[in-house]
């Protein structure tokens, strides 16, 4: 990696770790917050020292790393959220119109499926968005709303 693709990072021409090949892999290392023991050892040719790795650190904007890698992570967690939750909106829709289209005197089965696969999308979805309202009465309500249209 060149300094210029990175802000982050000001190499040292002085510092073992700088000038090193495994530059990128013990700057992750130390983001991740690995022992200095466990970098000593896994890079014996670097012949690292404690107060070596202390120094680099100063070469290196961990703060900054650690702060856009704790956002990149809390922006794909969300992502994935939101698509879930998209994803089971879209059941919740499509079980809500067909259980609203059966009759449920002549076909209990499919309605009482469709009513447990909208409980389970409802529940989950509220678990995921951190929702604490019964979701049961809700579906309740969806019911009794479906079985109303019927009559
Ligand atoms: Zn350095």
């Amino acid at each position: 990696m060149s300094n210029s693709e990175n802000v982050a990072q000001l190499l040292n021409p002085r510092c073992k770790i700088c000038r090193s090949e495994h530059l990128e892999e013990i700057n992750q290392m130390l983001i991740e917050g690995r022992p200095y023991s466990e970098i000593i050892a896994k890079f014996p040719d670097l012949k690292l020292s404690k107060s070596n790795i202390t120094r680099h650190k100063r070469h290196f904007n961990f703060v900054k790393r650690g702060v856009e890698k704790y956002y990149q992570q809390l922006e794909e967690g969300a992502d994935k959220v939101v698509d879930e939750i998209k994803a089971l909106n879209d059941i919740i829709a499509r079980m809500r119109n067909y259980a609203m289209k059966v009759d449920p005197e002549k076909k209990p089965r499919v309605v009482e499926v469709c009513t447990n696969a909208m409980f389970r999308a409802i529940k989950l979805k509220h678990e995921l968005a951190g929702n604490i309202q019964d979701p049961a009465s809700k579906l309740l309500a969806l019911f009794e709303e479906a079985l109303k249209e019927d009559e």
